[in-house]
């Protein structure tokens, strides 16, 4: 608040002042001296109003000087308790962020900061909701409720100043230091990074009896979070005897930040054991300790199940920030059906929930699911705008789907709210675009960016790869090199499967190799799983199975199964047999292996071999992933299984197939019928090979769009040869232009000819 108020003070003044402008000097003076300073009785004098009353000037012996007692108006503010201020952020850490409202300095301790909203230590770190519609940064304006205030003459201004030593030093002459002064000097520590100093000031606090303390016990915790010292806060926790619920609260945050999950979730077992009540802080943070573990492990799970329970016995289930971190939890264990349930039952969705549970869809192959419920989101309960994150999520969507009409929409909509400026969004609309196959606007986009980061390049990068432009993608990383930008793990990813697609298999060895040479990056499971997969499709799987053998860490089912995936390609059933008895070992539950390996046997016509397999894969009781394939017809997607019955149109599509079949058979084309892993009559099998998904597919697209329309389908399996085959054929017999996008690429087909040159 802002006073109007008459203060007193003795100011001096030289004689050479002296004259008809003494006044003047005073007022100059005291403008000088005493404005932007602060008292704890009246605030912070904003300016000088002017001046009421100059006493008599009483000379001081020896100096010359004269002392006059001056009586000033003055504007003073003084914040108060439950005042809202207006503020400018000015530093963002994990303890909090300070701000500045005039000449107030302000720390909103994280305990204060809204539950929803989460630390990021980014290059600018700063709090986001879990949907990113609101960031607190560095220079974001804020309103503030004042909740108490605190004038400090000694430490602050020094540790402000940047002065912590000197603090530390009046520190260690200070006879009494209170809470409060150990408090400000936390802070201070941990805003200065300075590990050193901060082990200084807890020393100082073991010393002086005050580490029994609880209150300081979870500033210190805090404080070695933000140090990135886990188990210094780990160490203040466990000799702290007196733990409150902000204690327990302070510990399981700053395990859960620095991702340990499984040691948090082991403190929350034991607050439960001793009976410590848990509030919403508790709960919110074990759900998260479930989701920070590097392996997601189905032990994290069952506890993320038994967290839930107990969410519910202590009366959560209407509280929305919770419910949305549970749902975010089985969202991110892949649990579609319980993310579902979950928000189903949610009697207040905000915006935040409503965005969880389009990512779930979106992260966990669920697109079309994605995209309904953007729909209903925007076009439905209206209210509420979604944000850039979830625009991201529905473009994946759109991207996964190949629903390029859909996606123009919203690329509409981006522009109409102005999100087009932001990096993630750009990426998302690159790759978008690339994977409806409009390769030249994803350029055009990245062309048009004012700024760019490594995530744009990478987007190209891959954009070219799975087009088949390989040497373009290598031209595209060889040019952000050139341009000074440090490339990232998946700059390697990209750059290697594009190489892989398009058969650059010397290229992608040196680029793999250049990796640990040249760039310090150590390759990963997923870099070696694209070397093998770029050696194996060259036909170079001896070179392939060395690399296996060589390698440092552990080679994981991405990686066998390359290998697995190349003997298909080129038909080697021995190296096969060793990759696939890994892959059981590895990933017992995944029956894509199990179809790979009886595909091999089936093309060297190993059928006892083939049976085996299939026995092994029903005992499991695993069900083969069936195929599924896409289609967008005026901006609505239809979706395609193998031997579709609900389609009304089947009986049309199948009839059309069938002709094209025909026209083949007659220009000397022999179905594929060895693709078909049942003993069953050649015409039956003929009749599985053309319900394959993409192939009716194919057919529904060319009953529905006009001609000259670009038929775009999408897969979620790679695309068999003979539906390769037929829609060579078919884009010449019609005239049309279909992409079709599998797993691993987009296939161009036009004139009877695929842009793969048939490798893929
Ligand atoms: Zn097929
Ligand atoms: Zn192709």
């Amino acid at each position: 608040m802002f006073f109007h108020i008459i203060l007193e003070r003795n100011m001096q003044l030289h004689p050479r002042h002296f004259g008809a402008r003494l006044r003047d000097k005073l007022v100059s003076k005291l403008m000088k001296d005493v404005e932007g300073t602060c008292s704890g009785r009246h605030g912070f004098v904003v300016a000088i109003m002017g001046i009421e009353h100059v006493g008599k000037g009483l000379i001081r012996d020896g100096t010359g000087f004269v002392t006059f007692p001056v009586k000033y108006k003055c504007v003073v503010f003084r914040p108060f308790k439950g005042e809202i201020l207006e503020a400018v952020v000015t530093m963002v850490n994990k303890m909090g962020f300070f701000a500045e409202a005039g000449p107030v300095q302000v720390f909103v301790s994280n305990h204060l900061i809204p539950d929803d909203m989460e630390f990021q230590s980014a290059d600018t770190p700063n709090y986001t909701t879990s949907d990113g519609s609101v960031k607190i940064q560095k220079d974001t304006e804020v309103r503030l409720k004042i909740i108490g205030t605190r004038v400090d003459a000694t430490e602050i201004s020094l540790c402000k100043k940047g002065n912590l030593k000197q603090a530390l030093h009046l520190l260690s002459s200070e006879s009494k230091p209170t809470q409060q002064t150990y408090e400000l000097l936390i802070l201070a520590c941990a805003l200065q990074k300075s590990f050193p100093d901060a082990f200084a000031v807890h020393r100082n606090i073991v010393d002086n009896g005050f580490d029994q303390d609880p209150f300081l016990a979870t500033k210190l915790i805090d404080m070695y979070s933000e140090l990135d010292c886990i188990d210094y806060a780990r160490q203040v926790f466990d000799k702290i005897p007196r733990r409150t619920i902000y204690v327990w609260n302070a510990i399981l945050r700053a395990l859960t930040l620095a991702g340990y999950g499984v040691e948090a979730l082991g403190l929350y077992r034991e607050m439960n054991r001793i009976g410590m009540p848990c509030d919403r802080f508790t709960h919110t943070y074990a759900i998260k300790a479930c989701v920070v573990s590097e392996s997601m492990t189905t032990s994290l799970l069952e506890k993320g199940k038994e967290i839930h329970g107990r969410v519910l016995r202590h009366g959560y289930e209407t509280h929305v920030h919770i419910m949305t971190t549970l749902l975010d939890m089985y969202a991110k264990f892949g649990n579609v059906s319980y993310a579902s349930y979950i928000f189903d039952g949610m009697p207040d969705k905000n915006v935040v929930s409503w965005s969880a549970m389009i990512a779930c869809y979106a992260k966990n192959e669920r697109p079309l699911e994605a995209l309904n419920l953007f729909h209903e989101m925007v076009y439905e309960i209206r209210g509420f705008s979604p944000n850039s994150v979830t625009m991201v999520n529905v473009l994946q969507a759109c991207a996964a789907l190949a629903a390029l009409e859909q996606g123009r929409l919203i690329h509409c909509y981006i522009l109409r709210r102005n999100l087009d400026s932001i990096l993630p969004v750009t990426s998302a609309l690159m790759t978008m675009y690339s994977r409806c196959g409009k390769l030249e606007v994803t350029q055009k986009i990245f062309d048009q960016m004012d700024k760019r980061d490594v995530v744009s390049w990478n987007t190209l990068i891959s954009s070219y790869g799975i087009h088949g432009f390989g040497m373009k993608a290598v031209r595209v990383f060889e040019e952000m090199l050139s341009r000074g930008i440090k490339p990232s793990a998946i700059s390697f990813v990209s750059v290697l499967g594009a190489c892989s697609h398009a058969g650059l298999a010397d290229m992608g060895k040196r680029l793999f190799d250049s990796m640990t040479e040249q760039h310090g990056i150590s390759p990963s499971v997923e870099h070696y799983a694209c070397l093998v997969d770029l050696l194996g499709r060259a036909n170079r799987i001896k070179e392939a199975a060395k690399v296996i053998e060589d390698m440092k860490i552990k080679p994981g089912p991405k990686v066998w199964g390359s290998l697995l995936g190349s003997c298909k390609i080129h038909g080697n059933v021995e190296l096969a047999e060793r990759a696939s008895t890994q892959l059981f070992q590895l990933e017992p539950a995944n029956a894509g292996n199990y179809v790979l390996l009886a595909d091999i046997y089936a093309e060297a016509g190993m059928w006892d071999e083939v049976k085996r397999v299939k026995q092994l894969l029903e005992a499991q009781g695993l069900q083969k992933v069936s195929g599924r394939s896409w289609i967008e017809v005026r901006r609505k997607i239809f979706s395609f299984m193998s031997v579709d019955e609900l389609n009304p149109q089947i009986e049309l599509i199948h009839a059309l197939l069938a002709e094209f079949s025909e026209e083949m058979k007659q220009q000397g084309y022999t179905p594929r019928t060895e693709l078909v892993l049942y003993d069953l009559e050649e015409k039956e099998k003929e009749r599985i090979l053309l319900g394959h998904s993409e192939k009716l597919a194919v057919g529904f697209g060319l009953i529905n769009t006009s001609k000259g329309e670009t038929i775009r389908i999408t897969k979620n399996l790679r695309l068999c040869e003979d539906c390769h085959t037929m829609t060579k054929f078919i884009s010449r017999y019609t005239s049309r232009e279909i992409m079709v996008r599998d797993v691993n690429r987009i296939h161009h087909f036009r004139d009877g000819v695929c842009s793969c040159g048939d490798y893929w």
